[in-house]
């Protein structure tokens, strides 16, 4: 009898230990770190933030901290391990504002590529991004384009969420249409008092415009780098005071539920992992590709 409660209790403690894998990579054990590459199926999340402003009235590390609570939440019910803080972001368009930290194009490029090398090193086959920053989307299409330049031992997803129109109308509903709902507008504020309240300063999100200022809307047919400072020289799109926890809430939900959704998907996929082997078989020698 006693050895069977020893047994009982030695196999409750297996299992306690196994549910309890961080899925923060920081947080694992390097014998642990084996046992979640196994368990996430080889998949992990890089969340990309970036050091900004975010209007008179958010955090700096706002973007970080989205990213992260995606990615987070949906690890919580579909494991995967999640990068530690990453904001070695494109964000020259804030430079003249307080607080930006800009590397440069190079580095940005170099660290990102390295982090991916390192990831696949130790062993990860499917890396995500979730990016939390706006300013990254050119720079994130054309780096994924570019992974084609040279053999890879792992497949790049980048998750795009897609709006669900009900949702949006449902947390508008909940605060009031904003017009410019851009950048620390409505939305990204609303999520921000929902994920990080005590970082969130409604009161302030007045103090300044985010009026889309259009100042370069005699030229037509162009697009020049400016563009950016053009609109919203405050580095403030959008109007964050009658944002609330509430309506940041229903639109993290969406987020995540697509995240999760994504997550499985990726973990099932063996379409992009083929694929890529077949191309780069196929890059070694082109004259050889049926015509
Ligand atoms: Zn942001």
């Amino acid at each position: 009898m006693q050895k069977l409660i020893q047994l009982f209790l030695l196999l409750l403690s297996f299992s306690l230990s196994a549910q309890e894998l961080p899925y923060r990579l920081e947080e694992l054990t390097a014998p642990d770190f084996a046992k979640a590459v196994e368990k996430s199926s080889k998949t992990c999340i890089i969340p990309i933030g970036v050091l900004e402003k975010h209007g008179p009235h958010l955090p700096l590390g706002t973007d970080l901290y989205m990213a992260r609570e995606y990615a987070l939440r949906a690890a919580e019910q579909e494991y995967t391990v999640v990068f530690p803080w990453y904001y070695f972001s494109q964000i020259n368009e804030a430079r003249h504002q307080p607080g930006t930290i800009s590397y440069s194009p190079e580095l940005i490029w170099l660290m990102l590529q390295e982090t991916l090398d390192e990831l696949s090193r130790n062993g990860f086959e499917k890396i995500i991004i979730v990016n939390g920053h706006g300013g990254n989307n050119a720079f994130l299409n054309f780096f994924g384009m570019a992974q084609l330049s040279e053999r890879r031992n792992y497949a790049l997803y980048w998750f795009r969420p897609e709006d669900n129109r009900e949702v949006n109308e449902k947390a508008e509903a909940l605060t009031q249409d904003d017009k410019y709902d851009s950048h620390a507008g409505n939305s990204e504020t609303s999520e921000m008092a929902a994920a990080q309240p005590t970082l969130v300063h409604i009161d302030r999100a007045g103090q300044q415009s985010g009026v889309d200022q259009n100042r370069m809307n005699k030229l037509k047919y162009v697009y020049t780098g400016i563009w950016w400072y053009a609109s919203y020289p405050n580095h403030y799109g959008g109007d964050g005071s009658k944002a609330n926890a509430e309506a940041g809430e229903l639109l993290i939900n969406e987020t995540v539920s697509q995240l999760i959704e994504m997550i499985r998907l990726v973990k099932a996929d063996t379409v992009v992992p083929e694929l890529q082997k077949q191309f780069f078989e196929q890059t070694k020698n082109p004259l050889k590709t049926k015509q």
